[in-house]
């Protein structure tokens, strides 16, 4: 283990959960030294020694009775989980991969990952996939956190990292407006950026139909209509060039694209602005004064802004406006995406996309192929190509030519998929579900095969932050006996698939193979080592050599695409896949709480974390119309199913929007399946719905 400074007998390692990846210290306590608890590391920059609730209760599920410690497989006799070995779990799970797709091709198996999977995790998975199963049907559910924003990113600037700069880049900002991002609940020691450009004398603006705890410290409140984020960016590019306010020596200097965005903006006029999105012509002419009297002004979108069936355009029109500020490459300013999962960065750069390479290489690009199976030492003619997104690939299972057999690291689908029942149903038409996990998720649950594997604590690993900064989580305790790690599951199983190929389990090692495979792409890990890391306090990406100081900000000079310059792209308002309709009149929104993390799979086991279980949040006037009272049941019916949980009547959401948080089983039965045509996202975060008391 890693003593931090100051700590002799602590382990300096970071948060299991959220992208802020804050550092803690580790200290063994109580009888025998057997319980964990945790302690701030003051020195890492990236929380100061901060941590949220989660954070600070993160060993509570270390010992929890919940926790799985033997694997488990479906007795076909009586349909009940019974405890098993591991040599004949694997030897079975191995043995149906095998027969499945001799019956019925190398596609008959689907792999699906996690943004929460260390960087060596999510590298070894895509290698099994490739390698060991010759599948082409991987993705994972990072999918459905900022795939939108990779998109865009991709698209404008010729490169995909959440924040171009550090996190602390924010505090210089004179002006920072926050799409769709609700920070101050989600990650709250990144607010403290927030509350050091307002003691600057600098605005902050939050856009989000919920006046949420950042809007709280916030100085601009805007709360458009769900689904009109692209809408009201491009109100704002209308009124900058209508005051002649665009930086256009930087426009011509270091973009292209712009009089095509131009063209397009013209048609949004105020009116027709507040017409879409609910913002008066005031308010819009007010946000546009700050951005265009700002020095350095910052946009930051978040899943508010992203999880749409247009959440590619709408990311595409706010980096517009930013260009059009000329800010992206300037000192504490530009755009940037704050990512969810604890490594949503790092979950995409290493291979377990289903159209991308380690590095950030793309699948159908020959050299890239070339590269790759060099470092793997196989035939790159061997390599399967592009698969299903993560959602297609959930809803071809058991299809006639769908994946007959799933394998599941690090994600709990039955909460977090979107139109969920459906999802269970496609679960339930396979041949074969393998899910590993600590504890039985509402997924593991309906598993054939269940493996019981080790948590952050326990293991050793790499995570890339949402600033591109890669870290060190450091094992600070050992495993309970039975329990194994994701990295000894995989090689376990690539042995008995037959695989020549090497699949190290130590992390360390796999991380020295995953930066060679990286060496040359976009996501360049090569000059990175973990002893660089701990001595460096983590490490930005792109790092092509030892001799690299790392990349913290990006853009200064040139842009990722062949010619230097970003992109303008051209996007328009379409609307969002389901509008609200005399059956269903209210918008449905989904988000999160403080207290809980993602599926909730290991926040709702967390006994010093509130388990509040679902509510609806509803305005007074929408309360009064169906007849609802606080405290008191609510059903909220859309297309695709019903959920019931009592009603939270608050004043701070728009009377016509209605809020479930996805933590528990039921918000994500009710969500939309419309996907993103460029991401691949759902639209998570606006459907029509019904409510009745
Ligand atoms: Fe963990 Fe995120 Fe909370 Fe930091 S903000 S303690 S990383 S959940």
């Amino acid at each position: 283990t890693q003593a931090a400074a100051g700590a002799p007998d602590a382990t300096a390692t970071h948060c299991p959960y959220c992208s802020l990846q804050c550092g803690m210290q580790l200290v063994a306590s109580g009888p025998r030294g057997r319980s964990l608890e945790v302690q701030p590391w003051p020195e890492f920059p990236v929380n100061e020694g901060g941590l949220c609730r989660k954070g600070w209760t993160s060993t509570g599920l270390r010992g929890h009775r919940e926790r799985l410690t033997t694997p488990l497989v479906r007795d076909r006799a009586t349909g009940e989980l019974r405890a098993a070995e591991w040599d004949e779990a694997l030897d079975l799970v191995a043995d149906r991969l095998r027969a499945l797709q001799a019956a019925h091709g190398a596609d008959a198996v689907g792999v699906f990952g996690g943004g929460g999977l260390t960087n060596e995790k999510a590298y070894l998975l895509g290698k099994l996939a490739r390698v060991a199963l010759g599948t082409s049907q991987i993705d994972y559910n990072g999918r459905w956190c900022m795939s939108s924003a990779a998109s865009a990113g991709n698209q404008a600037f010729g490169i995909d990292r959440g924040l171009p700069f550090p996190l602390a880049d924010v505090e210089q900002a004179d002006v920072v407006v926050l799409v769709g991002s609700n920070l101050a609940e989600t990650m709250p020691p990144a607010a403290r950026h927030l509350d050091r450009v307002r003691e600057r004398g600098g605005q902050v603006v939050c856009i989000d139909p919920r006046r949420t705890p950042t809007a709280e410290r916030s100085d601009v409140v805007l709360q458009p209509v769900p689904g009109t984020d692209l809408a009201l960016a491009l109100g704002v590019l209308h009124l900058l060039d209508a005051r002649v306010a665009v930086d256009e020596e930087y426009v011509a200097a270091r973009t292209s694209g712009w009089e095509d965005v131009r063209a397009t903006a013209a048609g949004w006029w105020p009116e027709r602005v507040e017409r879409t999105t609910g913002i008066g012509t005031a308010e819009l002419h007010a946000l546009v004064d700050l951005l265009a009297g700002a020095e350095r002004a910052m946009v930051l979108t978040a899943r508010g802004a992203e999880q749409h069936s247009q959440g590619t355009a709408t990311v595409l029109a706010w980096i517009d406006v930013a260009l059009a500020l000329g800010m992206p490459g300037k000192p504490g300013a530009g755009y940037g995406c704050l990512t969810g999962q604890g490594n949503g960065q790092g979950g995409r750069e290493h291979g377990q996309k289903s159209d991308q390479l380690p590095g950030y290489r793309m699948i159908d690009d020959p050299a890239a192929r070339e590269h790759v199976a060099a470092v793997w030492g196989v035939d790159p003619a061997t390599l399967p190509g592009k698969g299903r997104s993560a959602y297609e690939l959930l809803d071809a299972l058991g299809q006639p030519d769908g994946p007959r057999s799933l394998l599941v690291f690090g994600s709990n689908i039955v909460v977090s998929a979107p139109r969920a029942t459906h999802v269970s149903e496609r679960l339930a038409a396979l041949d074969l579900l393998v899910v590993c996990d600590m504890v039985m998720s509402e997924t593991a649950a309906l598993a054939d095969v269940v493996l019981p594997v080790t948590q952050w604590a326990e293991e050793t690993g790499t995570m890339t932050n949402l600033e591109g900064r890669v870290i060190l989580r450091r094992q600070a305790a050992s495993a309970p006996a039975g329990v194994r790690s994701d990295l000894q599951v995989i090689a376990g199983l690539a042995e008995r698939l037959g695989s020549t190929a090497t699949f190290p389990t130590d992390p360390e090692e796999v991380f020295a193979e995953l930066a060679r495979a990286s060496a040359g792409g976009k996501a360049d890990y090569a000059g990175i080592d973990y002893a660089r890391i701990t001595a460096e306090h983590g490490v930005f990406w792109p790092c092509p050599d030892h001799e690299h100081p790392g990349t913290q900000r990006m853009f200064a000079d040139r842009f990722a695409h062949a010619d230097g310059r970003a992109r303008f792209v051209d996007v328009d308002h379409v609307g969002t896949a389901e509008p609200t309709d005399a059956d269903f009149p209210v918008h449905l929104t989904t988000g999160r709480v403080l207290a809980q993390y993602q599926s909730g799979a290991q926040t709702r086991r967390v006994k010093d974390l509130p388990d509040t279980g679902p509510f609806v949040e509803l305005h007074p006037m929408l309360a009064g119309r169906v007849g609802a009272r606080d405290g008191e049941p609510v059903c909220v019916r859309t297309r695709r199913g019903t959920m019931t949980a009592p009603a939270r009547v608050v004043g701070t959401i728009r009377p016509d929007t209605v809020f479930v948080p996805f933590h528990w089983v039921g918000a994500n039965r009710l969500t939309n399946d419309a996907l993103d045509p460029s991401s691949r996202m759902p639209e998570f975060k606006v459907c029509a719905a019904a409510v009745s008391a």
